[in-house]
């Protein structure tokens, strides 16, 4: 560093700060120094920058002042955004280990956690309703009636009034500012302080939940996490709230994660019925305004906010005094981001927590194999809820045996007429299939031509309304042809069934009940899905048609029969994970039948009655299911017992990607096992040849020390890659 080089005065301290180290959000794992250029206030570390980047300028964030191996010849910084840190220093650090275990570049991680409105460089201020309170001071307002009418009506309203009321009760914009004018009324900001205590009293816990909620209260003190399995119905989320109650009386904030489908007007109606409408009850999930999220998110952090129910980036919301996190539905998939930074809500929920010390509640019907492994190490304490509250009993699980039977439109006889038995004694039927469309599958029964999608490795799926086939990987879509392209023959055949053909068939069967069809195509809009639930919940007898949108969430206590069309895919996909996945699908999809008095039936059609893995589901429900699973991973050396991660490359070249991936394999470091490179299970997609890497190791140390020379290889500009630690699915 040059001797004699000006120096920037902070006008606070009057300490000088040379050089600043930022993050930039670009693909590097490298941090940039810049110069803090005379006169201009240095940035505390976590304040946001303006940088010259190249020909740009981008918004940075300070991590560092005045580092000690500074370059000596800089740019000057641009600007200072924030006089206090954007992103506290809990979240910094957080960043930090979210950069080391994902391996993902500092500065994307950091922009992934911030709202967009604070990576665009906007001011981080809670906007509060403009609020105007009486000074005290006096003049007289003889000759102006309505100004004194203005301060009389503030006055009645203990000395302070909204503008909004103001401009209600018929005083003009104009008339208040004469008034403020004058010094008789200036504008005031109060902080929403919210109520602590309950709105609605909670129900008598029974015996298993008063234990639980019991254990958990011992353990309140410092990191203490813990599972809780307990059926559908069993009464977690009442526990969740009384467990909520104790922690916001000790003055404290509660964060709570749940699933993307699972974060509707009820569930948070729920919390706000509890502890009221001045509770501090607020929520971040997808559907807000970039605005609404970052005043959510400052609120957070001002501690106005005392409990934040949210879907997977709510994660990263910044707390005063956060005193709990629950993670409801934890073995939800929705938990793991898919792309940018590849994390897992769960996984980080429990490295905040510990950081934090501070309990954690890991909540679920079906857990994930993860925290069941963790529990049976003791690492988490396992609670169970085995009986549904209020006294509801579970359902009833059988197997219909389709070998050789004729399906229509997907159904057996059989099954079919148990649906119908329930209808006419007043039940409603949840008929559940894994896929929407009307049939997976458009052929000529004269040649062998297949409707596929040209640019996947993919049939395409016939829909009826609108008539089209689409390709559910790349979105695609095509007319129907009338004949075979290839030998003109004029009758096509659709195979298999969907949703949509399903429905078809049903309303066939049974003209005189209402039938919904819930799936990715009739919801597009929430109000649309909400006013489908709403019917349901009527409880008229009626079929409910869908996929999984069916399974999470939403209970339906008038279904007294939930038929399972298709299980035997997920039994037997290639990936290893589609067993966990479908099981839990299954237990889930039964959850919902016969809550309050009526017991419900469950019927699974299947090619394979034999199957291991579904009997165990169906003799010993998930948690015999789960202890097989577990076995099977345990002597495969799969997840969850050695750490996994997938490299993923794609390219319009299949040789492009695979050569990129065998550079790769060449710089991964012993004792790594690596699988591949070989084509991705959906080999092509949008005419992107795809292949994948499967690396896995003993330890997590091993695994991480591993990979680490991959994260700074450059691929080339016709290749397309990702590194994905802990992937939730291989393909
Ligand atoms: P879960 O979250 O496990 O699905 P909930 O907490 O939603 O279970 O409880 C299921 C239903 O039972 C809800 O309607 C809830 O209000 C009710 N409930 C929960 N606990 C009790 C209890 N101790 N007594 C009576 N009803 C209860
Ligand atoms: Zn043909
Ligand atoms: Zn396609």
């Amino acid at each position: 560093m040059p001797a004699h080089k000006e120096r920037a005065l902070n006008p606070l301290t009057e300490t000088t700060v040379d050089v600043v180290r930022v993050a930039v959000a670009k693909p590097l794992h490298q941090l940039f120094d810049y110069a803090v250029p005379p006169g201009m206030a240095p940035p505390v570390a976590g304040a946001r920058v303006v940088v010259p980047f190249g020909r740009q300028r981008l918004t940075a964030i300070c991590i560092e002042q005045d580092p000690e191996d500074a370059h000596a010849r800089l740019k000057p910084l641009v600007s200072v955004l924030d006089a206090s840190p954007a992103v506290p220093e809990e979240l910094r650090s957080l960043a930090v280990w979210l950069s080391d275990y994902y391996q993902h570049p500092l500065g994307e991680v950091l922009a992934t956690i911030m709202p967009a409105e604070a990576r665009r460089g906007r001011e981080m201020k809670i906007v509060r309703p403009e609020q105007w309170a009486a000074t005290g001071a006096t003049c007289d307002l003889a000759r102006a009636p309505r100004q004194r009418a203005l301060l009389e009506a503030i006055g009645a309203a203990g000395g302070s009034l909204s503008a909004s009321a103001l401009l209600d009760a018929g005083f003009s914009r104009a008339l208040i500012r004469s008034v403020a004018g004058k010094g008789l009324i200036t504008r005031t900001e109060t902080a929403a302080e919210f109520a602590v205590g309950i709105d609605e009293e909670p129900p008598g816990l029974n015996e298993e939940q008063a234990d639980v909620l019991s254990d958990l209260l011992d353990r309140t003190d410092g990191f203490a996490p813990s599972l809780l399995e307990g059926i559908t119905g069993s009464g977690k989320t009442e526990i969740y709230l009384q467990l909520i109650d104790q922690v916001r009386k000790a003055g404290r904030q509660v964060l709570v994660l749940v699933p993307e489908i699972a974060l509707t007007p009820q569930t948070v109606g729920r919390f706000e019925r509890r502890f009221g409408a001045g509770g501090g009850v607020a929520s971040l999930h997808s559907n807000l305004g970039d605005q609404e999220r970052l005043q959510t998110w400052l609120k957070c952090f001002s501690g106005e906010v005392s409990v934040l129910i949210g879907t997977r980036s709510a994660v990263f919301a910044p707390f005063a005094n956060l005193g709990l996190i629950v993670v409801d539905e934890e073995h939800d998939g929705s938990f793991k981001q898919q792309d940018g930074l590849r994390y897992s809500a769960r996984d980080v929920a429990v490295k905040r927590a510990q950081t934090l010390n501070i309990p954690l509640l890991l909540g679920s019907a079906t857990p994930s194999l993860e925290s069941l492994k963790n529990a049976a190490a003791g690492r988490y304490a396992h609670l169970r809820l085995r009986q549904r509250a209020g006294g509801a009993r579970p359902p009833s699980f059988h197997l219909l045996d389709i070998r050789g039977q004729t399906l229509e439109d997907g159904l057996s006889q059989d099954l079919i007429r148990k649906v119908g038995q329930h209808l006419k004694r007043g039940g409603q039927a949840l008929v559940f299939l894994n896929r929407r469309g009307y049939a997976p599958t458009y052929l000529c029964p004269r040649c062998s031509w297949q409707a596929a999608c040209g640019r996947c490795e993919m049939r395409m799926t016939l829909h009826l309304s609108p008539r089209a086939l689409i390709c559910h990987h790349c979105g695609q879509q095509r007319p129907l042809p009338t004949a075979c392209p290839d030998c003109g023959h004029a009758e096509l055949v659709a195979v298999g069934a969907g949703t949509q053909r399903t429905e078809a068939g049903l309303a066939k069967r049974f003209p005189e009940f209402p039938l919904y069809r819930i799936d990715r195509d009739t919801t597009r809009s929430q109000r649309r899905l909400e006013a489908q639930f709403e019917a349901i919940q009527a409880g008229d007898p009626a079929i409910l048609v869908g996929t999984q949108m069916l399974a999470k969430g939403h209970h339906f206590p008038k279904v007294t029969i939930v038929a399972v069309v298709n299980a035997d895919g997920g039994f037997l996909s290639a990936d290893y994970r589609a067993p966990e996945r479908t099981a839990q699908l299954i237990t889930q999809v039964a959850g919902r039948a016969g809550r309050a008095e009526h017991p419900g039936e469950v019927w699974i059609q299947t090619y394979q009655p034999d199957s291991v893995l579904l009997r165990s589901l169906i003799d010993e429900g998930y948690e015999g299911f789960a202890r097989r699973e577990l076995a099977i991973r345990r002597s495969s050396g799969l997840p969850p017992f050695r750490p996994m991660a997938l490299v993923r490359a794609e390219s319009r070249d299949a040789d492009n990607a695979r050569a990129f991936l065998l550079s790769v394999r060449d710089r991964l470091e012993n004792p790594l096992e690596v699988l591949g490179p070989a084509p991705a299970p959906i080999a092509r997609v949008a005419n992107r040849l795809r292949f994948q890497l499967m690396v896995m190791a003993d330890t997590r140390r091993e695994l991480h020390r591993g990979i680490r020379p991959i994260r700074d290889l450059a691929a080339p500009n016709t290749v397309r890659w990702s590194l994905d630690i802990d992937p939730y699915d291989t393909f």
